[in-house]
């Protein structure tokens, strides 16, 4: 059986103007994921989904789509990959239908695609209408119909909620969801949004600064989140002192001790010691940091996102 990843780059660089925008970008992604591509303004998604389909020349590095060389095997591989990168673009004066129709006679594809896309995106009702006149929503479900028509195995989405209101974010959500399972589709998805990603994706990878910080599965990234364990007290230089006699060396907060994840019993034994050397324990406590606060920690509390 043949287990290449469906996209992989190695050392994947773009430089502008000396500053390497996307810098070392490792990338693996495998058959049937959702891989959630995420990073705050500017840290380089866009910049790295364009040089995976050919748009932007990379400076350094290379890109294999299906386990070739882009740079070799370009029409082979983009055949096989739907896209849908910054705003969607269509002919305004055409309706939804006559849009799809234009690119199946361009692209020579099945006519019973048409109708398919549309029913998938739920435009079937707004296909006479001039693309145009759509709203906001409608066009980026019809810039999704487009890169669906072929019925692409790799599917790359460039913040396709970018602009919608929650309703019709939940249903691009709902829909990118149900692909890989219905269609034998892999997806790339990015967003500067957290809570996007961790609802749809199965894999993540974080850019900040075109440095890629994380790469793994949705779980990988949630342990990174382990529990600490606290124990506040009374006097915690004689706490340490009591603590470190028994081997433990926990950090300490003001009038907090601070541990690792640990299990029930060694909760009880801490607690023992600390009382038994008269120090007093008001309180025990569990933290867990968010994802959120993994995702900001990773890419840097000081910016936005
Ligand atoms: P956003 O979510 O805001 O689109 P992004 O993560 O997609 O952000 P990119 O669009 O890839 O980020 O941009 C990364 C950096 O590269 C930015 O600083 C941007 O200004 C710069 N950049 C992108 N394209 C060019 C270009 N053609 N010439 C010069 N600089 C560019």
């Amino acid at each position: 059986m043949n287990t290449h990843p469906i996209i992989e780059t190695k050392q994947l660089t773009k430089t502008y103007g000396g500053t390497s925008r996307v810098d070392h970008v490792n990338l693996k992604v495998q058959k049937g994921e959702i891989f959630g591509f995420l990073g705050p303004n500017g840290a380089g998604k866009t910049t790295t989904l364009k040089m995976l389909l050919g748009l932007v020349q990379p400076t350094k590095g290379t890109v294999k789509l299906f386990g070739q060389e882009l740079r070799n095997h370009r029409l082979e591989i983009l055949n096989r990959t739907g896209s849908l990168i910054e705003s969607p673009s269509y002919y305004g004066h055409l309706t939804g239908l006559e849009n799809l129709r234009v690119m199946q006679r361009l692209r020579s594809l099945p006519a019973k695609n048409i109708d398919k896309v549309l029913q998938i995106v739920r435009l079937e009702n707004h296909r006479h209408k001039p693309a145009g006149q759509y709203s906001l929503g409608m066009k980026q479900r019809l810039g999704l119909a487009m890169a669906l028509l072929a019925f692409p195995s790799l599917l790359i989405l460039d913040e396709p909620t970018n602009g919608l209101d929650p309703a019709g974010i939940g249903e691009i959500r709902e829909l990118i969801k149900s692909l890989p399972a219905q269609y034998d589709m892999t997806i790339v998805v990015s967003s500067h949004l957290l809570s996007e990603i961790e609802q749809t994706a199965t894999s993540v990878g974080i850019i900040s600064e075109g440095q890629l910080l994380f790469q793994g599965t949705m779980a990988a990234l949630q342990t990174q989140n382990q529990a600490k364990i606290h124990f506040q007290i009374n006097d915690p230089s004689a706490a340490v002192k009591v603590l470190a006699a028994q081997g433990y060396r926990p950090i300490m907060q003001e009038r907090r001790l601070v541990f690792g994840p640990m299990q029930d019993s060694e909760v009880s034994r801490i607690n023992e010691i600390l009382v038994s050397g008269q120090i007093e324990v008001s309180r025990i406590v569990e933290s867990r940091k968010s994802l959120e606060d993994i995702f900001l920690g990773l890419t840097g509390k000081e910016r936005s996102l």
